[in-house]
């Protein structure tokens, strides 16, 4: 399952946050591709147009899709030198798929920060940093094996090679590989690197809980999206106390206590939301009387693998796919409204599933 993993200095607020994420979370064993641990929990995606589907074609059920969030604690300065539990910790942040890194943003005397006082850029810096001599050293020694072989006449040696030094120089400079730019030949190259700081990373700027409805004039906060601007990166502003809080409610009373807070949304949901444009995933949708439901795939995907996600057997015996874009179902009101307009396509084996497809597949069993 495609995971984000949660990092972050000690005492900036990740378990807060991850316990809010487990409270509010789906239950992992509805979705057979996620881990059952306690250190993931299993988040769904909100998806409005979800709701609008529900309407159209009123189901039994409705299930949205969901990704996984790692808790890493335990990070800290000196990680990459087998500090702490250092490897370990490290070693988990090569299996995610993108990185959400916490940042304190709050002040309260009662809670150690670990460098002595708040200061979210050069948090940020020491997290980096660790990444980065870790990768380092991943590529210093796969270098001496790779000049070899360039030497030696191996044509993808002396590509990656080229790509290796680049990374170096950056690395060196305590830049992270997702600074360099690389195509996607030379990303293939490097692939089986892991490489820890090329992994699309969003900022998570924990603030104290009578702030959230005026974050953005936090100094803390203003400093850590020009940082991020910089970057490229997005910013998710929270307060991790109150999405504990907000995660034990439910319904009107959720609602009723957000609207107090003056938030269109919790601070979980725009996480999940953000970190699920972060992972370059796209949802398509099958949309039955039984069951309408969501469902994730990587850019690009063709439509007999958008089939698979569902089964395997959908893949292997795949005919065509029915398929409307979610914009036209609802324009005409029904499947029979969007076929009389001849919205409704049939697609097959080649066909690059759009985000927001409402799709039915044929198949052979
Ligand atoms: P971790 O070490 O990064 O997992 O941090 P924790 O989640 O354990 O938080 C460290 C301390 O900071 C705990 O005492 C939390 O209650 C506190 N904390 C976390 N978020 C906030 C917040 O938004 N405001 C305040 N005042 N305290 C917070």
């Amino acid at each position: 399952a495609l995971s984000v993993g949660i990092v972050g200095l000690p005492n900036v607020g990740k378990s807060t946050l991850f316990n809010a994420i487990t409270k509010a979370g789906a239950e992992a064993a509805n979705y057979p591709f996620c881990t059952i641990d306690p250190n993931v929990g299993v988040v769904e995606v909100p998806d409005e147009r979800l709701i609008k589907l529900t309407e159209i074609v009123i189901p039994k059920s409705v299930v949205p899709t969901a990704f996984e969030f790692v808790d890493i604690a335990g990070l800290v300065a000196g990680a990459s030198k087998g500090e702490g539990l250092g490897n370990k910790f490290l070693g988990h942040i090569r299996e995610v798929n993108a990185i959400a890194h916490v940042v304190r943003c709050f002040e309260d005397s009662n809670i150690t920060h670990v460098a002595g006082k708040v200061d979210p850029l050069s948090d940020i810096e020491t997290i980096e940093l660790e990444l980065v001599f870790a990768d380092l050293d991943s590529i210093e020694r796969r270098m001496d094996r790779t000049r070899k072989a360039a030497k030696a006449g191996v044509k993808e040696a002396v590509l990656e090679i080229s790509v290796l030094e680049r990374l170096k120089e950056a690395f060196e400079n305590g830049k992270p590989a997702r600074s360099v730019d690389l195509d996607e030949e030379e990303k293939h190259v490097i692939r089986d690197l892991h490489l820890l700081t090329i992994k699309p990373v969003l900022y998570v700027a924990n603030v104290a809980e009578d702030e959230v409805a005026n974050a953005e004039e936090n100094e803390y906060v203003k400093r850590v999206r020009e940082f991020a601007a910089g970057e490229g990166a997005e910013v998710v502003v929270i307060s991790a106390k109150v999405e504990s809080e907000i995660a034990e409610l439910e319904g009107e009373d959720k609602q009723m206590f957000l609207e107090e807070l003056g938030l269109p949304e919790s601070g979980l949901d725009r996480l999940i939301k953000q970190a699920y444009k972060l992972l370059g995933l796209i949802t398509y949708f099958t949309a039955g009387v039984q069951e309408v439901r969501a469902w994730t795939i990587n850019r690009g995907t063709k439509a007999p693998g958008a089939a698979g996600v569902i089964h395997t057997d959908f893949e292997k015996g795949f005919i065509r796919a029915e398929t409307v874009a979610y914009d036209d179902l609802v324009h005409y009101g029904s499947m029979n409204a969007a076929k009389e307009a001849g919205k409704v396509r049939l697609e097959g084996k080649e066909y690059v599933v759009a985000d927001g497809d409402v799709m039915h597949f044929r198949f052979n069993v």
